[in-house]
């Protein structure tokens, strides 16, 4: 028998609540594990001892699990455990490798006694994301994964290689024939394609859009998110990215969105590569990041977008300082 696990927590003890919240969560089991309803041999819920308006077991057989076994019990309380959670087993009589699936910020009961926690900062170029994940990476002491090195790092490989960045096929190979690593320097991540060092050449300006083409790809994309979970699922981490919270890890245990106007953003990108020595045309430029953003929010798999249960920050009038304090005092809450 195998058992799929999930967690969601609730807005308020109300029954309305409650029934969307159990549908989402069972849904979210079957189809992240690609079940049928009837597929499922018994669903057992607890939730904590503040839920009184509606059984689980009931809202569950209303959204339609209905040839299933059904058990709802109340936890014990524990001191500076999670409020208003709902949590599920699910008995399967079915050999897959179960992919749990926690939502809105219900990994875990205490978070603070959990050792491998991991934190989402989505967000779209030049809101920040990736100066805020490195200075909480590096206050928290976890690692820092910067998802786009990533995908510009391939963008890089396959510029070098004359193909197409538009094609699917030919990408992809190039992508599973190079060896692509990050390594760590006094906490900096370095990103190497093929043993070299390409650090400072995916961060040219022609890369960047290459690397939006080359991301729009499904067979890319899943290549990238298996390794970005294989390490976030080892080590704590703070992953900055465009789909961490909504695909890579959907079960993340903080998920920020940050974002901020095209014109500061521009700006920003704008002195970053000046202070480098480039010559940049401040409305090609401009032009260039709202293209990129179109083109990253209009891709069929894992476009960039604000997860449901992420934290919205716009940055456009705050300081770095200002927003990683935004950013540590949320997930204190959330502890
Ligand atoms: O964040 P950065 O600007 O370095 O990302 C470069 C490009 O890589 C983005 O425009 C986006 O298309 C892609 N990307 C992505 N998913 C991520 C990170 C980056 O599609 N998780």
């Amino acid at each position: 028998m195998v058992v799929v696990r999930g967690a969601t927590t609730i807005a308020c003890d109300e029954q309305e609540e409650i029934k969307r919240a159990v549908k989402e969560l069972l849904d979210q089991i079957s189809s992240c594990n690609g079940l049928n309803k009837d597929e499922f041999v018994s669903i057992v819920f607890s939730s904590t001892s503040d839920i009184h308006s509606y059984y689980p077991a009931k809202a569950a057989r209303e959204a339609g699990y209905q040839s299933c076994s059904l058990f709802s019990a109340t936890e014990p309380d524990i001191v500076g455990g999670l409020k208003l959670c709902i949590r599920v087993m699910v008995f399967l009589e079915k050999n897959i490798l179960p992919r749990h699936i926690y939502l809105r910020g219900a990994k875990v009961l205490r978070r603070d006694l959990s050792s491998v926690y991991d934190v989402a900062i989505d967000g779209p170029a030049g809101s920040g994301k990736s100066t805020v994940a490195r200075r909480l990476a590096e206050d928290l002491g976890i690692l820092h994964l910067d998802t786009g090195a990533m995908y510009r790092a391939c963008a890089l490989k396959v510029l070098d290689c004359g193909v197409d960045v538009n094609d699917e096929r030919a990408v992809v190979d190039i992508l599973r024939s190079a060896t692509l690593d990050v390594k760590y320097e006094n906490g900096v991540q370095r990103t190497f394609v093929d043993g070299e060092d390409v650090s400072e050449r995916i961060r040219e300006p022609h890369v960047s859009m290459a690397a939006s083409s080359v991301s729009k790809h499904p067979s890319v994309r899943i290549h990238m998110a298996e390794k970005q979970r294989e390490i976030a699922l080892k080590m704590s981490c703070v992953l900055d990215g465009r789909d961490i919270g909504t695909f890579v890890l959907p079960d993340a245990d903080f998920k920020f969105f940050l974002t901020a106007s095209p014109e500061v953003r521009a700006k920003r990108r704008y002195d970053e590569l000046v202070a480098k020595g480039h010559k940049i045309d401040f409305e090609a430029l401009k032009a260039e990041i709202v293209a990129r953003d179109e083109q990253d929010m209009g891709r069929a798999v894992a476009p960039l977008k604000c997860a449901e249960d992420a934290i919205l920050i716009d940055t456009s009038n705050l300081t770095i300082d200002e927003v990683v304090a935004a950013v540590k005092s949320k997930m204190q809450e959330q502890i």
